[in-house]
């Protein structure tokens, strides 16, 4: 049987030390890093996100704005939102919650938060530079699962590393971590030919489709690391991710179970920017 990747016991790890270094930093420099989260509309999963986000700051010693509006509000009384929070010294980072209304541009509105504010890493200066590897903050979920790698001691130099998914948000830039330590990194999409053959090769296997159960055990390679990112909810209320966790743990070396594996590691990574941003801010 597969030994758990336990997300929720890595996140508390990284959580203290956080928390540590917030007390530090408030220590040098007399304030504590801040977050704005800004919620548009009434979709309950976009609520229960931003709530957590709320909850994780406070726990780390961090302070939180949360900044709600109407699903009706126009595009104009957002981004003049951002520009505002953009120069209010006591906001280090900025987080829009996604998805947005239809009427609101997602690609302006994250265009308009400060490079150095965007602790979700999606502005396009901050997608450049990771690109390039040399970036200040990751994208939460692969910087997430790169943690949890680096705990469970999962060497990545030279294997074969897999992703399903080509997210702007997951799975282009897992590729690219990936790669980044030296990983052989194939990319798999809704168009590649004969999946089963590519994801039979990995070594380390990141699943983020979106489909429940999606991988089975005939296509992953016995002794191979799997990720599984995928939330999904089935009929019967109950979570489940893109793997079929049962099957595929009786082969392989090491999985993430959801819940409990990838997301508990998404926020961690949203507040660890978060002080990140903060340091960078007090430089300047
Ligand atoms: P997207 O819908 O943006 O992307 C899904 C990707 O999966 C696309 O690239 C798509 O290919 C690919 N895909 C879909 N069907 C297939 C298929 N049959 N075979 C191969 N590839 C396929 O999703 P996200 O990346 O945003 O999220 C993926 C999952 O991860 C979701 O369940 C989401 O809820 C979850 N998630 C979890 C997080 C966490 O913190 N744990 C954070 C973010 C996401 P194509 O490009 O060709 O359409």
């Amino acid at each position: 049987m597969a030994e758990i990747i336990d997300g929720k016991l890595v996140s508390a790890e990284v959580r203290k030390s956080i928390l540590s270094s917030v007390t530090e930093f408030k220590e040098e420099n007399g304030f504590v890093p801040g977050l704005a989260v800004i919620l548009v509309g009434d979709n309950p999963a976009s609520a229960v996100y931003v709530r957590n986000k709320h909850k994780a700051c406070l726990e780390v010693g961090m302070n939180s704005y949360e900044i709600t509006f109407d699903k009706n509000v126009s595009e104009d009384v957002l981004l003049a939102k951002i520009d505002e929070l953009n120069q209010d010294e006591k906001v280090n980072g900025i987080l829009v919650q996604l998805p947005l209304p239809e009427h609101i541009s997602e690609e302006k509105v994250i265009n308009r938060i400060s490079p150095d504010k965007d602790v979700d890493a999606f502005h396009p200066v901050n997608v450049g530079k990771i690109l390039i590897g040399n970036y200040d903050f990751l994208p939460c979920t692969p910087a997430g699962i790169m943690e949890l790698l680096k705990f469970y001691n999962v060497d990545i130099k030279g294997k074969e590393c897999v992703v399903i998914g080509r997210s702007n948000i997951v799975g282009k830039p897992m590729a690219l971590l990936l790669l980044g330590e030296n990983g052989t990194v194939t990319v798999c999409h809704s168009k590649t030919k004969d999946l089963k053959e590519v994801t039979k090769r990995a070594d380390i296997l990141v699943v983020a489709i979106g489909r429940a159960n999606f991988v089975t055990k005939d296509m992953v390679k016995e002794g191979c690391v799997v990720i599984d990112v995928g939330i999904n909810r089935l009929e019967n209320g109950k979570l489940c991710g893109d793997v079929a966790f049962d099957e595929v743990s009786s082969v392989a070396d090491k999985i993430t179970p959801v819940p409990g594996g990838v997301g508990p590691m998404t926020i961690t990574m949203l507040l660890k920017n978060t002080l990140t941003a903060a340091k960078k801010q007090i430089k300047k």
